[in-house]
């Protein structure tokens, strides 16, 4: 059964438009698709939707379910950041918008010197105006990494594991986003050594904080698809621990482009069976259930 709830489209920083996207999907044979814009934050970016757009997007998410009935299943969902000290899933920002699920990510830290988000927090330019994404572009990375880390990787990784287990403590979410999303720009291992005792530790913190939560992981191809990682989030050995607590998992695309809805899914199938995992969690209309992997 394919399901995917983490795509993108025009709303935020995709690159079709929703109707497009779904098209796409019915096409490829998926029975569930949910829709995940980068939710609306506080204050303005470049790739968040902006919050006047919600009540749009609800509307376009609602009439395309009904477009793909009964054939494919549309669903309503939201990407929603937790920055520390700012905002996240458990705030209750989108408590009444009716969504049918949400997803929890970390894309930012907070390190010292780093500038703090405000109301008009937007450079048309495109220069960042609060924080640190941990999955900027390379060349924006290689800038901010040095100014506000000083080359130091190993305390990049544990403020990114840090918010990360905030985010899962505080709950308020259905899915957790690309768990080890910090790996991105560390394709040579060159910030910090995934096989250190330090990183291991500062993820097991994590790990551990989301048993027996309900918060399913997703097996994220995004990175991969974009040629940002050469294996889908999480790591083997984070899928193998998480198996181990009896953390259910998805299987989802972050799609930005229709071409990614099915790209290195099969890579994502794999994984999920050599963590041990025989099930894939469903979230439908009606709730949640299990079916065997594809
Ligand atoms: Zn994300
Ligand atoms: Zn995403």
């Amino acid at each position: 059964m394919l399901t995917n709830y983490h795509t993108h489209s025009e709303y935020c920083d995709g690159t079709a438009t929703a109707a497009v996207m779904a098209e796409a999907a019915r096409k490829a044979g998926f029975s569930i698709l949910g829709f995940s814009s980068h939710a609306p934050l506080p204050f303005r970016t470049e790739w968040n939707m902006d919050i006047e757009a919600l009540p749009a997007y609800m509307k376009t998410i609602r009439s395309l379910a009904t477009t793909h009935a009964p054939a494919m299943r549309v669903l309503a969902g939201l990407e929603i950041d937790y920055i520390e000290g700012y905002c996240g899933p458990s705030d209750g920002r989108f408590k009444t918008t009716g969504l049918d699920y949400t997803i929890g990510s970390v894309h930012y830290v907070m390190p010292k010197g780093a500038p703090r988000p405000s109301a008009t927090s937007f450079d048309p330019k495109g220069e960042p105006t609060f924080g640190f994404g941990v999955d900027e572009s390379e060349a924006e990375f290689t800038v901010h990494f040095e100014a506000y880390y000083h080359g130091d990787g190993e305390s990049m990784m544990r403020d990114y594991w840090t918010a990360v287990t905030a985010c899962i403590r505080e709950g308020g979410f259905d899915i957790l986003g690309h768990i080890d999303l910090v790996r991105k720009n560390n394709r040579n291992q060159s910030l910090f050594r995934e096989d250190s005792e330090a990183y291991r530790a500062a993820a097991m913190v994590a790990v551990d904080a989301l048993k027996g939560t309900g918060i399913i992981v997703e097996i994220n191809t995004g990175g991969m698809a974009r040629g940002k990682t050469d294996s889908p989030y999480p790591a083997l050995w984070i899928l193998k621990e998480l198996k181990a607590r009896g953390v259910a998992v998805c299987i989802n695309a972050d799609a930005h482009a229709p071409e990614h809805l099915l790209a290195h899914r099969d890579t994502a199938l794999r994984l999920a069976k050599d963590a041990g995992y025989s099930l894939i969690t469903v979230i439908g209309p009606d709730g949640r259930f299990e079916v065997p992997l594809e």
